[in-house]
């Protein structure tokens, strides 16, 4: 079989590695190649994210860089020049409910002024009137039964223009924006071979034997990314953790009326939003025991929701919302990377020259795909463009010292 040449190969078509691809077009690169083991992009975390797009992080860069993807989808079909908008994104609102501890949004108030992101700490009455059928209690459900007297603080942050979006329509659109610069992408092409040259050229191969050569390889492989370095015996600096995660899922029953927001509560360790056009409730944990299950193989593990995690959320939900009536509910169980040493990734160049690695976005790397693809173009072609985030293209280089992060899934 003949090899393909390249100016840069990606592996792995998740929202990453087609983000950067569309970026690595836009800054003329003529062959980009995007080699994906599955059958469409968004086969990996990207298609089971849940896709939630909001502001609030510990740190102002990951801030800027949510705020910039929020932008873009807010001009989608302008800045990707498409003329359909398959990306889902739903503005439904963000809405961060503290627990018991008393919640000082200082900091995260002062970060969004810096760079003009719509978030303010919002009269609970307004917020109650906007979503009538969200409980805004503080206060943890005992999940043993005892009661409470449900109680909201007075104001509660909010992010407005946030929302959450669906991972493959935006995916999809990304590649679409992409293929018009001239990005290939070869579906069920799986990288079980890399060699570098001395002439600093990679030749890598897949499992059904077609080669492609490029000077610039990218390893945006998400939970397979140690497997990827693996092949070119590169060893990142920080710990890179294939974890599997749960999800639940319920009807929405008619008596929960009204816009439902995403929302945060940090009392009941739980995220929620409107799914299937609002027809479903998803939810989620954001307790670190529920992020603790890591899996040695991202080819085996249990896709399953066990009974336990369904039946604790459907709890934690019933805090959220009054449901007289009884909906089918499932459970569902996906992978991401966690960075273990500070929740955000790596991204630069490691090992051999021309290769570079995208890895470890842990839980919340959706929202920061359209500016992450930014980045790493930026990155693997020292080339900038006008309106590329202003955030270092160092920030997340390999020899960093931890990144401050909320230390979580929320980061
Ligand atoms: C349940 C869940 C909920 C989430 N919720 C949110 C959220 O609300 N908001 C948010 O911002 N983020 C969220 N995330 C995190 C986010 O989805 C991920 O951080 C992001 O999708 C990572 O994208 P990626 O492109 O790096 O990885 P992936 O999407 O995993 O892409 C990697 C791709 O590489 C391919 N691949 C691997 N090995 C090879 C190989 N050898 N050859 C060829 N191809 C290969 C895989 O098939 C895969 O498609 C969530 C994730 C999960 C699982």
């Amino acid at each position: 079989m003949s090899t393909k040449t390249c100016d840069a190969v990606i592996i792995g078509g998740g929202i990453m590695g087609v983000s950067t691809a569309f970026q690595l077009a836009r800054r003329g690169l003529k062959q980009v190649a995007i080699l994906e083991k599955g059958p469409h992009v968004a086969s990996g975390s990207t298609g089971q994210s849940s896709a939630v797009v909001r502001l609030r992080y510990a740190n102002l860069e990951v801030t800027r860089l949510a705020h910039w993807s929020l932008q873009m989808f807010q001009q989608w079909t302008e800045r990707l020049e498409l003329v359909e908008n398959r990306s889902g994104f739903s503005p439904v609102g963000v809405v961060w409910i503290p627990g018991d501890e008393d919640d000082d949004p200082s900091r995260v108030l002062a970060n969004f002024a810096e760079i003009g992101a719509a978030g303010e700490m919002a009269p609970t009455a307004e917020l109650q009137r906007r979503y009538p059928a969200l409980n805004l209690c503080r206060h943890p459900i005992d999940l043993a039964g005892k009661t409470h007297d449900c109680g909201a603080p007075a104001a509660l942050f909010w992010e407005a223009e946030s929302g959450y979006a669906d991972p493959q329509g935006t995916t999809e659109d990304l590649l679409r924006a992409g293929q018009a610069l001239g990005v290939e992408l070869h579906a069920r092409h799986e990288v079980t071979s890399i060699v570098s040259s001395k002439g600093g050229t990679f030749e890598v191969s897949c499992a059904d034997g077609q080669r492609f050569s490029a000077g610039r390889l990218l390893n945006a492989a998400g939970p397979w990314c140690n497997r990827v370095n693996a092949l070119l015996d590169v060893q990142l600096p920080m710990n890179m953790q294939p974890t599997r995660v749960q999800m639940a899922v319920r009807n929405r029953p008619q008596d929960v009326s009204g816009d439902i927001p995403v929302f945060i509560s940090a009392g009941d360790q739980v995220y929620g939003r409107p799914e299937a056009r609002g027809s479903q409730l998803l939810i989620g944990s954001v307790a670190a025991e529920d992020e603790s299950e890591r899996v040695e193989d991202p080819d085996d593990f249990d896709t399953n929701g066990s009974p336990e995690f369904r039946e604790r959320m459907m709890h934690k939900l019933h805090h959220r919302f009054v449901m007289q009536s009884r909906g089918r509910v499932h459970g569902y169980a996906a992978l991401y990377t966690v960075n273990t040493d500070d929740w955000h990734p790596i991204v630069d160049a490691v090992g051999p020259e021309g290769y570079f690695v995208a890895n470890g976005f842990s839980g919340h790397g959706f929202k920061l795909g359209p500016s992450m693809g930014a980045m790493i173009a930026r990155r693997m072609t020292d080339q900038a463009l006008p309106d590329d985030p202003e955030v270092d293209v160092g920030y997340f280089a390999a020899d960093r010292s931890p990144i401050h992060s909320s230390g979580g899934v929320l980061a």
